[in-house]
């Protein structure tokens, strides 16, 4: 730790980070939608003029691998569902900020200033082209 030294409010900030996220209990991703839906039976009064739809029912949706998964969620777990996507989206909060604060952390360091100087690319030339091509290959055609 001799050369990465946080400030005393950046280590009082990770460690409250860190509090939280191990007091945070269980999170879940996605959106707790409500719908109003028709059934099936024809002379149901969900079908008449005007309509008296069935429900609120709830549905949790997620969108996972671009795919929209959803699931009916029973009214007795509602409060539950509602705590654990309150619960990520304060997970996802509290992780964005972590990254900020070792981002400023990082920038911070001695040693980050200590970065070679890149020499601009030469005009017309793509930038990787200012490494000499040859050095990299033996010289010889491989079989
Ligand atoms: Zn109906």
């Amino acid at each position: 730790m001799d050369s990465v030294s946080p400030t005393t409010g950046q280590q009082d900030r990770a460690a409250g980070i860190a509090a939280e996220l191990a007091s945070l209990g269980l999170a879940l991703p996605g959106t707790l939608i409500e719908r109003h839906v028709r059934c099936g039976r024809a002379n149901c009064r969900c079908h008449a003029d005007p309509p008296v739809l069935h429900g609120p029912y709830w549905q949790w949706t997620r969108k996972t691998g671009g795919k929209t998964v959803t699931r009916l969620v029973p009214d007795e777990q509602l409060d539950d569902y509602r705590q654990w996507l309150d619960n990520h989206r304060r997970l996802r909060a509290l992780v964005a900020e972590l990254e900020a604060l070792t981002l400023a952390i990082a920038d911070a360091d001695p040693r980050a200033r200590r970065r070679p100087a890149v020499p601009p690319a030469a005009p017309g030339k793509p930038a990787h082209n200012t490494v000499a091509a040859p050095r990299l290959t033996c010289g010889h055609t491989c079989d």
